[in-house]
């Protein structure tokens, strides 16, 4: 696919100006694989980074069907009814560009994305998690150059993509649903344990109580937690994207979290932690690709793979004969 390459500058002075066709192509850019693309892109986030760092980063989850792009329409307008610009990005590890993708379908979302203040981003393709995270973090940077004041990163319940996008944002919104009594068990732990708020949603009509009692349920199950190390006791809501109820709360709550983070320091702190997190997973990632994709190991591995499923070969000394192989080449 030929694309139409600008030199770093353009695109530098494009997204501060906040061109949108420059800022998307840069995201564009960003997600090519291509090595001269690459480079450039990494040009233009290294020349960017001094303009970036000052949105609220915020992370949504919830299974499908909970309500998360109604949700994010209501919730974006008041954050654009503020004067603010709003960017939603999406990780979709499963979208891969399909019809009918959640994340990438252009009907979502729709009275957002004719909001002059908001920039909406389907989902990268990607093959694999690592990379559409990739993907969202770089794009997360060039949005936040080009001035997005607020950054929302919506993700799928299901899967690692939560634990990816909570490595990325500042605060971390669950949104469930009242079900018939058993709604702990369909989230995980680790899940309610990254939440900062939990909000229930479509608390409206007959669903209103239902959804109180939910509400009730969460907030006994977060007490059982430890205060975490920000001192943050995560807040349960409800609300409904269609009488709009208990929406600007959460906004509230998010700007009251902001706050607090950004005076006790731990706002920085964790973008720090988070930074150094990205560093080591793409070193992570980029030497198993090396191994992978090495001659000699692609060679070797069908073999000693048999070998150990015969039982001829410990899986140790498999490994590290693999291992060994790729050093001295
Ligand atoms: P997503 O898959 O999490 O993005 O969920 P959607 O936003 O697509 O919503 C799933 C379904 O729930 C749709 O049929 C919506 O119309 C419905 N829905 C969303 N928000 C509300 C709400 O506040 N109240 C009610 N009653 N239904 C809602």
């Amino acid at each position: 696919k030929k694309r139409n390459r600008h030199p770093v500058k353009t695109y530098f002075d494009g997204i501060l100006r906040s061109d949108r066709l420059l800022l998307s192509q840069a995201i564009t850019l960003a997600e090519s694989n291509l090595p001269a693309d690459q480079k450039l892109a990494q040009e233009l986030l290294t020349q960017v980074l001094p303009h970036t760092g000052r949105a609220i980063r915020i992370g949504i989850t919830g299974v499908p069907g909970v309500g998360k792009s109604t949700f994010i329409e209501v919730f974006g307008k008041i954050i654009t009814s503020l004067g603010k610009k709003l960017a939603v990005l999406a990780v979709d590890p499963s979208s891969q560009r399909t019809r009918g993708s959640i994340m990438g379908d252009k009907t979502r979302m729709e009275t957002l994305s004719n909001d002059p203040l908001a920039y909406i981003r389907p989902s990268p393709a990607g093959n694999s998690l690592g990379g559409v995270t990739r993907n969202t973090r770089q794009a997360l940077l060039l949005c936040e150059a080009a001035g997005y004041e607020v950054i929302i990163i919506e993700t799928v319940g299901v899967g690692q993509s939560e634990t990816a996008v909570h490595g990325m944002v500042d605060f971390f919104l669950l949104l469930a649903l009242a079900g018939a009594g058993d709604e702990l068990q369909g989230i995980k732990r680790g899940i309610m344990e990254m939440a900062d708020a939990i909000a229930i949603t479509k608390a409206d009509g007959q669903n209103k109580q239902a959804a109180e009692q939910a509400a009730a349920m969460y907030k006994n199950a977060l007490h059982l937690f430890p205060l975490s190390e920000k001192k943050w006791n995560p807040p349960v809501v409800t609300c409904s994207a269609y009488t709009q109820e208990g929406i600007r709360q959460v906004w509230e709550i998010i700007t009251v979290y902001h706050q607090q983070m950004q005076a006790s320091g731990y706002l920085l702190k964790n973008r720090q932690t988070q930074s150094l997190q990205w560093m080591y997973e793409t070193i992570k990632q980029g030497l198993e690709g090396n191994f992978y994709n090495h001659p000699q190991i692609q060679a070797q591995l069908p073999v000693i793979e048999q070998e150990v499923i015969n039982g001829q070969l410990p899986a140790l000394t498999a490994a590290l004969h693999l291992l060994s192989l790729f050093k001295v080449s």
